[in-house]
């Protein structure tokens, strides 16, 4: 017997093997090493063959630097929270690319001296807007952080002015637990409450404004809908009496659509929303409008860069890849998101047609839906594989993983939300799935 100790690999001469340094190469220095020396006491535990220690740790290691794994969003919800929100267009992806380097982010190349902070972006969103007169841009870490920024810069505490006035039908929660009340408050602001959860008059509004009005707020509700006895202000109304009472109009429209989108008629968009005299206003840049991660605050220009010289905006300031992608999502082909809204159903049945043969499955009728923060329960016609829910688990601990709809003792995967270029891997996973023991 050959003490087992004795032939354990040494450490350089592991670090040496050409697929041991690319995973370092891929990986880090650090996990790597650790993975080498579980494997090298497998081999003095007596539990694997010597010849086998860099197979056996590159078995230990991650596949990528990052925990998060690639999904393919077949739930037919064009706006997923849970997988992220926007998919980002190709243009976007290579402007994260860029952006991830050095750039003349903050650099006027012409003068060699600080400029701007990606001036283009602001003029992309200002192009996508149409340019109205008097506005200006700014782009924040989220929507919340916009609406933060927005209520913040508009109190003026020294003056008394703290109340913010808000129709009881518009105290919305977000998701997972986020109140948007419990967000204003924390800015210092009273929250002035007017009306009731269904109906909200013009004479509730203009009693509430006073001396004490920093602002009055506006916010779509963006994950539900109220029918029945109801009523609104329409925002040309409040608008006027906001001029009348020369108090500023904030509207937080969350979707961030910048114009009318025409399958989603009842959604709010910022262009409609500053004509019809709002002074700021804040959404979400990864729902609607397709891009990464932001918020964007629009409105008065001298509105605008007042809250942009808050200290507060600092915090709040989103970073390089960030603006880098919302500029190439606004300047850039359609991205994924928009087309997803317009894809014609004629060739989404096609599309699930060819998924359904090549699976020998059925294709059924179902409509997706816009998902996070948008357009609450209008459906979005088109047509789906059905495939049996007991392959819903198996599909998501593939590689990549596929994420379907589970309905009615179903697992229903619409292609509305995958992009075409993953048909194949798409196809792949399932048969896969199905082989799985
Ligand atoms: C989504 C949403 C927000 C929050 O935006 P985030 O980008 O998630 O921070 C705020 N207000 C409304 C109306 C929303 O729909």
């Amino acid at each position: 017997m050959t003490d087992p100790r004795r032939d354990v690999p040494r450490t350089d001469a592991l670090l040496a093997d050409p697929r041991v340094a690319a995973a370092r190469a891929a990986l880090g220095e650090q996990i790597v090493r650790h993975a080498l020396t579980s494997a090298q006491d497998e081999v003095r535990r007596g539990c694997l063959a010597p010849a086998d220690t860099v197979t056996r740790a590159l078995d230990l290691l991650p596949r990528t630097a990052t925990r998060l794994r690639r999904v393919l969003n077949a739930t037919g919800v064009v706006v997923h929270t849970n997988l992220g929100r926007a998919p980002l267009s190709a243009a976007a992806r290579e402007a994260l690319l860029l952006a991830a380097g050095t750039t003349d982010l903050e650099l006027d190349l012409a003068t060699g001296r600080r400029g701007p902070r990606a001036p283009g972006t602001r003029d992309a969103l200002l192009d996508a807007l149409g340019h109205p007169p008097g506005v200006g841009a700014l782009v924040l870490n989220n929507g919340a952080a916009a609406l933060l920024l927005a209520i913040t810069a508009s109190l003026d505490p020294a003056a008394g002015r703290v109340e913010v006035v808000v129709s009881r039908g518009e105290l919305v929660e977000i998701g997972d637990g986020f109140r948007l009340p419990d967000l204003l408050v924390t800015t210092g602001a009273a929250l002035r409450e007017v009306g009731t959860t269904n109906r909200t008059h013009r004479a509730d509004v203009a009693d509430a404004i006073g001396p004490r009005t920093a602002a009055v707020l506006r916010v779509h509700p963006s994950n539900f809908t109220v029918s029945g006895f109801t009523a609104t202000v329409p925002l040309t109304e409040l608008a006027d009496l906001c001029r009348d009472h020369e108090v500023p109009l904030v509207v937080d429209l969350g979707s961030g659509l910048l114009q009318p989108h025409p399958a989603l008629p009842d959604e709010p968009d910022a262009a409609t929303a500053l004509a019809a005299g709002a002074h700021l206003v804040t959404a979400s840049g990864d729902k609607l409008l397709g891009g990464p991660q932001c918020g964007l605050l629009l409105g008065d220009a001298d509105r605008v860069e007042h809250a942009r010289r808050h200290p507060l905006a600092r915090a709040l300031r989103p970073d390089k890849l960030t603006l880098a992608a919302l500029e190439a999502t606004l300047r850039g082909p359609q991205p994924p998101v928009q087309q997803a809204l317009s894809t014609d159903p004629t060739a989404l049945r096609r599309r699930a047609q060819s998924w359904a043969d090549r699976l020998d499955a059925t294709v059924v009728p179902h409509d997706g839906s816009v998902g996070g923060g948008g357009a609450p329960g209008v459906p979005l016609p088109g047509w789906a594989v059905a495939l049996p829910e007991a392959l819903a688990g198996p599909l998501r601990a593939g590689t990549p993983a596929v994420l379907g709809r589970v309905h009615r003792g179903a697992l229903l995967l619409d292609p509305r939300t995958v992009d075409p270029a993953d048909d194949a891997d798409l196809l792949a996973a399932v048969h896969a799935a199905r082989s799985r023991p």
